[in-house]
């Protein structure tokens, strides 16, 4: 069946409010078999009995009352449904969303990310069904008709036999046409998350597709997927609706052969008619459960399936490393604290060679170490460590005496700032661009920052100054004003530790220059790593780490790097600068 233990232990935080829907969903159920027995009552005495309709007005009361009794009890049914779902989906959103921050921002890079946003927003959303109708239903349609059954047998076994042996056709046949469509379903599921994530893979290469003129071939693709998808959704609803004709068809027969079987026993006049009349009313309630689990069961499936998906994500391998405690909390960076790496090694998990292979360096607090090094050296996953997006698979780092691994990431992160690559503004006025860096800044901070940074007056002459919104990605700003907003960034940051991925393209010579000065004025009084591609930022560093296919090759200042007459000598001569 239909049935996720994993998923049904999901509930247990909320237990309470699922078995308030079951418990609901079966008092419904008894004011509806009392409607049945107060219509049957009302229906008998007004035709057979003769009675007026003073004899029979307390009936009728309290007929009107069940009806509004079952509508309450259908509301706060649905309520706590609805707070059970809310409950799961919310827990469901953030466990992912922990997950995927532990997996990181570079492994992630490798997932695809339509895909992911699909799991976490629609593969999401289809739990909502599973828990709020398919669910509760199981269990009703266990319930509601024994329930029904109690009250029948007294009155008729017959009937009551009938109920039994035709009960169970319905779940048969829904079992057996569900298991096709199941399949079909886990199809579709894949195929709309494969549309997904080629859809975003699509628009955001959209400038590459362009460039290449390879748009129509794109244009294609996605419409041979909707085609594919189209096809696919079409077969499951196929199945869906032939299985809804085999439920009704069983129901409606059921209810056909009691309704034969009591007429021919009321024309002999062996049976009361108001028992006869109840039992009819009452014998489409007995199916309906059973009817209602079928229709839902496609609900069920749906969530299924994307539980399947959303467990791939929450299954992903983090464990690849053997740091695992990460508690200190009360960790901060001491200006006479040097950061020293001790054989650190790191292999990325689809790759054979080392990208880092027994790297041991000591970063002194208050210089700049710049790392250098030709593309595919190992500078930017040697940064990475540092930032904790992933932890070495060999060796340790220590922070003066503290093992590095031993802190918290959230602290470590508090005693740094980064100045990436291509630094990323956001879709909101400079102002909060500026302070994300620092949420407590003042205005008044903020200005000082941009004006060391040397893009106060840019910001000035914008329509809005400060508060002028930065479009998606800072499409308004050139390459120098954004790289000047992440420097003034890293000024209000104000942390002792920086660390700094150098740009290498966007910028020309004289604003390039400008920049480089106002960087080594940030740096004065702090703790650097920069991951340097210009001479002139190379020049003035106090240490210099060589890169060679992940190890490190030599070290010294620039001077004393150059007499050596080495591998740095010859990266300089071959490109006049490190293109890295
Ligand atoms: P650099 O920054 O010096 O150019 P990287 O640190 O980016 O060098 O890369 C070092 C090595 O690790 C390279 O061989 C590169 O191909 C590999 N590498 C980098 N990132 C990944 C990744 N996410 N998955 C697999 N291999 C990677
Ligand atoms: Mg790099």
């Amino acid at each position: 069946m239909n049935f996720s233990k994993e998923l049904f232990s999901e509930i247990k935080p909320v237990r309470i409010n699922f078995i308030l829907v079951i418990f609901f969903g079966l008092l419904a159920a008894v004011t509806t078999i009392l409607l049945a027995l107060s219509l049957s009552k009302i229906i008998n005495g007004v035709f057979l009995s003769k009675q007026t309709l003073q004899d029979v007005s307390t009936l009728i009361v309290i007929f009107i009352a069940l009806a509004l009794v079952k509508s309450l009890l259908s509301w706060c049914q649905h309520f706590f449904s609805t707070r059970l779902v809310s409950f799961i989906k919310k827990s469901f959103r953030k466990k992912l969303l922990i997950k995927i921050e532990e997996i990181g921002p570079l492994t992630l890079k490798s997932e695809r990310t339509g895909e992911l946003v699909n799991t976490l927003l629609n593969g999401v959303d289809k739990l909502e069904d599973y828990f709020s109708k398919f669910l509760p239903q199981m269990f009703l349609s266990v319930f509601i008709p024994i329930l029904i059954l109690v009250f029948v047998f007294p009155l008729d076994w017959l009937t009551a036999i009938v109920f039994i042996v035709t009960a169970p056709i319905i779940p048969i046949f829904m079992f057996l046409i569900g298991s096709i469509a199941e399949k079909m379903n886990k199809k579709q599921w894949q195929t709309l998350s494969r549309m997904s994530a080629y859809f975003l893979d699509v628009l955001q290469g959209l400038p590459t597709l362009k460039l290449f003129n390879r748009t129509q071939e794109a244009i294609d693709k996605i419409n041979d997927f909707s085609n594919l998808f189209r096809i696919k959704t079409l077969n499951v609803l196929k199945i869906a609706f032939l299985s809804a004709l085999v439920l009704e068809v069983t129901a409606t027969l059921s209810v056909a052969v009691i309704a034969v079987e009591i007429g021919l026993r009321l024309l002999n006049g062996n049976f009361v008619f108001s028992d006869a009349l109840f039992i009819l009313i009452i014998a489409p309630e007995f199916y309906l459960p059973l009817r209602i689990l079928g229709t839902t069961y496609h609900a069920g499936m749906e969530g299924i399936a994307a539980f399947e998906r959303i467990k791939d994500v929450l299954n992903y391998n983090t464990t690849k490393s053997n740091f695992t405690s990460n508690t200190k909390d009360d960790f901060t960076f001491a200006q006479n604290n040097s950061i020293i790496l001790k054989n650190i090694s790191y292999t990325y998990s689809d790759r054979a060679t080392k990208a880092l292979d027994n790297i041991s360096l000591t970063i002194e607090t208050n210089k700049v170490t710049a790392i250098v090094g030709a593309s595919g050296s190992g500078k930017t996953t040697l940064m990475n460590i540092l930032l904790r997006f992933f932890n070495p698979t060999e060796g340790n780092i220590f922070i003066g005496e503290t093992d590095l691994h031993l802190v918290k990431k959230e602290t470590w992160r508090e005693n740094l700032a980064w100045l990436p690559q291509n630094p990323h503004l956001f879709s909101k006025s400079i102002r909060e661009n500026l302070q994300i860096a620092n949420v407590r800044a003042t205005f008044e901070e903020v200005v000082n920052a941009a004006k060391i940074a040397h893009i106060h007056e840019f910001i000035l002459d914008l329509p809005n100054g400060y508060n002028t919104l930065v479009g998606e990605n800072g499409a308004k700003l050139s390459g120098g004003e954004i790289q000047r907003i992440a420097l003034a960034r890293a000024y209000l940051r104000n942390s002792p530790l920086l660390f700094v991925d150098e740009p290498t393209a966007n910028l020309d010579p004289i604003v390039e220059e400008e920049i480089v000065k106002d960087m080594y004025k940030l740096f004065s009084g702090k703790t650097v790593l920069i991951i340097a591609h210009r001479l002139n930022t190379i020049i003035k560093a106090d240490k210099i780490i060589v890169m060679k296919d992940g190890r490190i090759e030599e070290s010294g200042n620039h001077n004393e790097l150059i007499l050596t007459n080495g591998y740095y000598k010859k990266l300089l001569d071959a490109h006049g600068e490190i293109i890295c």
